[in-house]
């Protein structure tokens, strides 16, 4: 089984990476237990910061390294909290605090304007100093709820509609959120880049 540092810290992404690559023989490690220090995301783009993210992992390991980047746009906030998304309310905001900041901000928005996508670009380089990183990005579209539902999944997911399921992301089961989410279809892109290399 190979060996592929994952570059986040984020126990709902391990999770939904982690059961997609065990099925094709390749180990996801989170790069915790290499004590890998957090990236610093000063990109501009999910592409810059999904790449800064797998380099930093590599450094600290000698590993090959995935990252993504991902994040919710919403029409009706500019796109907003777009590549912000995990630190919307403030640099130690939690899931709960963005999330009502982002219902707060959506108060006075008709159901018709609560557009949004979630956005996930997933990157591997084979080490630090890889100059042709691949890079494969997947998006989601939904709407914003006025009140959150269900309890699976993470960030997100309990205010994100998701309309041909008629539920919201977090009341799928994880199968099916792996199946058509932003995240699980970036990643099968990248294991269909990885495996024609
Ligand atoms: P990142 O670790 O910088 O990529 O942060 C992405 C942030 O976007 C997460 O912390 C969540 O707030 C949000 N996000 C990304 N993907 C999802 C998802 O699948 N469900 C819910 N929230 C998500």
């Amino acid at each position: 089984m190979s060996r592929i540092v994952f570059a986040s810290n984020n126990p709902g992404k391990v999770r939904e990476i982690g059961a997609l690559l065990a099925p094709v023989g390749i180990e996801l490690v989170p790069q915790s237990d290499y004590l890998v220090p957090a990236a610093e995301e000063t990109g501009l783009t999910f592409v810059e910061n999904a790449i800064l993210k797998a380099r930093n992992a590599c450094e600290h390991t000698g590993l090959p390294a995935i990252a993504d980047d991902s994040g919710l746009e919403v029409d009706a906030l500019d796109g907003e909290p777009g590549i912000h998304s995990a630190r919307y309310a403030g640099a130690d905001a939690d899931d709960a605090d963005n999330l009502a900041l982002l219902l707060a901000e959506l108060a006075t928005v008709a159901e018709s304007e609560r557009t949004a996508r979630f956005h996930c670009v997933m990157v591997h380089l084979r080490d630090a100093a890889d100059p042709t990183p691949r890079i494969c990005h997947a998006s989601w579209e939904g709407r914003i709820l006025e009140q959150p539902r269900g309890e699976g999944g993470f960030g997100y997911d309990p205010v994100f509609w998701v309309p041909d399921q008629l539920c919201s992301a977090a009341e799928l089961l994880p199968e099916v959120k792996n199946r058509i989410s932003h995240r699980g279809r970036a990643l099968r892109a990248l294991l269909q880049e990885l495996a024609e290399r």
